[in-house]
This record gives structure tokens, C-alpha cells and sequence, in this order.
């Protein structure tokens, strides 16, 4: 997969995917992340990005000119994703993280200021995506949790964990312990303990179904769930 990243601060991506999961990634040629600095394609020679809103207000906004160029620079295809990141844009999710993993390549557009002019958003993205219903400073660290999430869903990024995440079957996680068997007095539950895989698979699934039931009752309603887990649900569950 290809990954084009779009934004006015490229050192900010110095660090994060430099890591861990992402970088084995890229040496491992799974990922190869192009970053481009939107300010080479300023306009005149003071390279300007952004101009005070039309109708006035608080602010600067991203002029539509520099990030066509920039785009233009990038020979897209028409079936590859532009993707701007937006407090607007439906929001990020496992679902959209998997969707997005299926393309061979990803452009994706860090807004700044009070964001970018419309017609960035009419005439030059396939997709607005939010990752929560607030605020932050730009799209650069949107980008990162968003491509982030990608990777982990690329084949071979990551090893065989991947499929007892949360949200991987649209439950969350079951509680995990490690050594020592009992901190302080605080024991592990010996079911993990007894050696028996059934029992352990059986304990960690209802553990999951409990944990969404409670902390997240949203999910339940997509969850890859039997008849019988739901009716347990039901019965045992919604006075929790
Ligand atoms: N005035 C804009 C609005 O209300 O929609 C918000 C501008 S925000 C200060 C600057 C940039 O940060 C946005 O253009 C966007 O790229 C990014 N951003 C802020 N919050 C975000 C979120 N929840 N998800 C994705 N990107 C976000």
C-alpha cells in the first residue's frame, strides 16, 4: 500500500512512525508513507496556504489552490481514496480502518487554521473522516491514529493477535493478565490458569459479551453474536 500524506507540518510525523508496528511495516515494504508539504505549492513567493474567510470571522482558512496542486503533483487514479481529515466527516472506526486497508493506495489531506475552504471538500476528496466529536489543532495527528488503525488491519503487519482485539468481532477485548499469578493480593482468575483451552475460550468470550454488554451497549446490536448469547444478554445482563 501506498500512503500520501498531505500537510503543512511533515516533521510532525518524525517519531510516530518510526515504531514498533508501523515501521517494521515499512521495512518490511507492507506500507511506504509519502509525506508532501503543502506549502511547496504556496502561492507567490511568500508560498501562502491560507486567507482570511470570505463574510469575515475568527481565523484563517486553507486556500483551495495549493492542495489542488499538491494533488496534481500526485497523478491519483480514480479509484484511490482522497481522504480529508475533519471534525465533520463520519467517524473513524474498525469498519472504516478495514475498508480503507483493502485500497492499494490512500491520499489523506491534514486540514489547519479553521480548516479548508469548501471546494477542497466539493471537488477534490472521495471521504471526510473524524476520529471523535471534538476539536484538535490540525489533521496531522488525526492522520496518524487513522493510519495507524490501517496498518494494523494490512496482511502481515501484525501476528496472529490481531483477531482477539477489541472490535474485531464487534465485541470489546476480554480482561488479560500476566505474570505473577497473584501481585500484592490481587490473584489472577484461575480458570487461565487450569491448562484447559476450552474452559479459557469459553471464559474469555463470555467475559467480552459481559464487558460490551456493559461498557458498551452500542456495539451489541452489529456484534457477531449467537441466539443464545443474545438471549443471555437479555435475561442476565440489562439489570447490570
Ligand atoms: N473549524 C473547523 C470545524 O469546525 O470543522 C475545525 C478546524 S480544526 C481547528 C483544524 C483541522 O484539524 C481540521 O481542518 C482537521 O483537519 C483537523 N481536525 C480537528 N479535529 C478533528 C477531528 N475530530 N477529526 C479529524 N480531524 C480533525
Amino acid at each position: 500500500m501506498l500512503i500520501d500524506i498531505l500537510t503543512l507540518f511533515p516533521e510532525m510525523f518524525d517519531g510516530p512512525f518510526d515504531h514498533s508496528i508501523i515501521k517494521r511495516a515499512i521495512e518490511r515494504e507492507i506500507v511506504k508513507i509519502k509525506l508532501h508539504n503543502i506549502r511547496d505549492h504556496g502561492v507567490g513567493k511568500h508560498k501562502v496556504v491560507d486567507d482570511y474567510p470570505y463574510g469575515g470571522g475568527e481565523g484563517m482558512v486553507m486556500m483551495p489552490e495549493p492542495l489542488h496542486n499538491s494533488l496534481k503533483t500526485l497523478n491519483i487514479d480514480k479509484d484511490t481514496p482522497v481522504v480529508l481529515l475533519t471534525p465533520q466527516g463520519r467517524k473513524f472506526d474498525q469498519k472504516t480502518a478495514d475498508d480503507l486497508a483493502k485500497h492499494k493506495r490512500l491520499v489523506f489531506i491534514c486540514g489547519r487554521y479553521e480548516g479548508v475552504d469548501e471546494r477542497v471538500r466539493q471537488h477534490m476528496v472521495t471521504d471526510e473522516i473524524s476520529i471523535g466529536d471534538y476539536v484538535i489543532s490540525g489533521g496531522e495527528l488525526a492522520v496518524m491514529v487513522v493510519v495507524d488503525g490501517i496498518i494494523r488491519r494490512l496482511p502481515g503487519a501484525l501476528g496472529a493477535e490481531i483477531e482477539q482485539d477489541s472490535m474485531m468481532n464487534g465485541l470489546l477485548e476480554f480482561p488479560q493478565y500476566t505474570r505473577p499469578a497473584q501481585y500484592e493480593q490481587w490473584e489472577v482468575p484461575p480458570v487461565l490458569l487450569s491448562g484447559n483451552h476450552a474452559e479459557i475460550a469459553k471464559w474469555r468470550r463470555q467475559q467480552s459479551i459481559e464487558r460490551t454488554a456493559v461498557r458498551r451497549p452500542d456495539l451489541l446490536k452489529n456484534a457477531e453474536l449467537s441466539a443464545s448469547e443474545r438471549q443471555y444478554i437479555e435475561d442476565e445482563m440489562k439489570d447490570k
